[in-house]
C-alpha cells in the first residue's frame, strides 16, 4: 500500500439527514480523500451549542449524520477515523491554551463574528466570539496537515494558520500548520434556484430520500426564469436543474444542453430525467444506509471507537502542548 500523504482534519456540525449541497461540497471529497490521507472526521456537536438553538435535536441529528456519512463511504475499516467531538474532551483544553494566544481583536473583527451578532443579536456569547479559537483547536489537536475547504472557508483556515504561527513563535515549533486542500463543486443552489442549499432555508433535497421524495423536491426546483412556455428556448447556463445534470446525468448532458436550448426538451421533462438520475445514483447508499439503520447501536459503536482512537493521538498532542507553554504536569 502506498504511503498516505499525510493527515486531513474535518469536521461539521451536527445536522441531521445530509444534503446534496452536503455531499458534492463536502462528503463526496471526505469519501475520496480516504486513498491518499489518514483522515478523521469530526462530528462537532460543541460548535452546535454556540447558537444554542435546537440543542433538543443533537443526539438524533448526531446519529442521523453519522449514519449518512458511513452509508456514503466513510470507512472506518481502512482507517478513517469518525468521531463526536465532545467525546475527546482535550479539545476544550487546547482550546483554553490557545485562546490565550489569540488577540480579541482578531476575533471580533472576522467577518463571520459580525454575521452571527447581526443574526443573533440577542445571543452573542462568549462561545461566539471563542469559536474559529476551538476550529484552530479541533485541527490542531490531531496535527493535521491537509484541511479540505470551500473557497468561501479559506478566511476560517487561514485563522487557524495565524493562531499555530503565533503559537509556535512563543512557545515552540509543537502545532502543525495545515494546509489547505480545496474543494472543486462550486455552491450548491437549493431548489430555490438562489440561495446555497440549507437545511434551515427548507431548500434541500436529502440524500437519503426516496425516490418518491426527490421526484417531489426536484418538481418543485426554479429553473431558468425567463423560459415562460414550453416553446421558449432555455438559459442552461443560468438552470439550477442543468447545473446539477453535469454531476448526475453526465452521460446525456450535452444532449440536454442541446435540446434546453433548441426549445426540443420542456423543463418537466428535464427535471424527470434529473430526479430519475438522481435517485438511482443514491439507490446503493440508500441501501447501505438502509442496512446500518438496523443497528443503531453499531453506529454508536463506530463512533465510540472513533472517539478512543482520536483521543489517543489528542492525549499525545495535549501532553506535548502543555509541557511547551510550561505547565506542571501532575505525579
Ligand atoms: S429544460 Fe432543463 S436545463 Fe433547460 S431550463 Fe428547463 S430544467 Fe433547465
Amino acid at each position: 500500500m502506498a504511503a498516505k500523504k499525510g493527515r486531513v482534519f474535518s469536521g461539521a456540525r451536527p445536522t441531521g439527514r445530509q444534503h446534496l449541497g452536503n455531499y458534492l461540497g463536502a462528503i463526496r471529497n471526505y469519501v475520496a480523500l480516504q486513498e491518499a490521507y489518514d483522515c478523521i472526521y469530526c462530528i462537532v456537536d460543541l460548535h452546535a451549542l454556540t447558537t444554542l438553538k435546537d440543542t433538543d435535536h443533537l443526539r438524533e441529528w448526531t446519529y442521523e449524520m453519522a449514519l449518512d456519512w458511513l452509508a456514503a463511504g466513510i470507512e472506518p475499516d481502512r482507517g478513517t477515523i469518525l468521531f463526536v467531538q465532545s467525546h475527546v474532551p482535550q479539545v476544550t483544553e487546547l482550546h483554553t491554551i490557545l485562546s490565550m494566544v489569540t488577540p480579541l481583536g482578531w476575533l471580533t473583527r472576522l467577518p463571520t463574528f459580525k454575521e452571527k451578532v447581526r443574526q443573533h443579536p440577542d445571543n452573542v456569547n462568549y462561545g461566539l466570539v471563542g469559536y474559529p479559537v476551538l476550529m484552530a483547536a479541533d485541527i490542531t489537536l490531531y496535527k493535521a496537515n491537509t484541511v479540505p475547504v470551500g473557497v468561501d472557508q479559506a478566511s476560517h483556515l487561514e485563522f487557524t494558520r495565524e493562531i499555530v504561527r503565533r503559537f509556535n513563535h512563543h512557545f515552540g515549533e509543537v502545532l502543525v500548520e495545515p494546509q489547505a486542500q480545496y474543494t472543486d463543486f462550486p455552491k450548491v443552489l437549493g431548489i430555490d434556484g438562489r440561495r446555497k442549499m440549507s437545511k434551515s432555508l427548507d431548500n434541500h433535497i436529502e440524500i437519503a430520500a426516496s425516490p418518491e421524495e426527490i421526484e417531489r423536491r426536484v418538481m418543485q426546483m426554479v429553473t431558468d426564469p425567463a423560459r415562460r412556455y414550453r416553446s421558449d428556448p432555455g438559459r442552461p447556463e443560468v438552470c439550477n436543474v442543468f447545473t446539477l445534470h453535469r454531476f448526475f446525468s453526465p452521460d446525456q448532458v450535452a444532449q440536454i444542453e442541446e435540446d434546453c436550448r433548441a426549445a426540443e426538451i420542456g423543463c418537466v421533462e428535464c427535471k424527470r430525467l434529473f430526479a430519475r438520475n438522481l435517485a438511482d445514483y443514491f439507490a446503493p447508499f440508500r441501501q447501505r444506509r438502509a442496512a446500518l439503520a438496523a443497528d443503531p447501536d453499531r453506529v454508536w459503536e463506530i463512533l465510540a471507537d472513533g472517539a478512543r482512537r482520536a483521543s489517543a493521538i489528542a492525549s499525545e498532542v495535549i501532553a506535548e502542548v502543555k509541557e511547551a507553554v510550561g505547565l506542571p504536569s501532575a505525579r
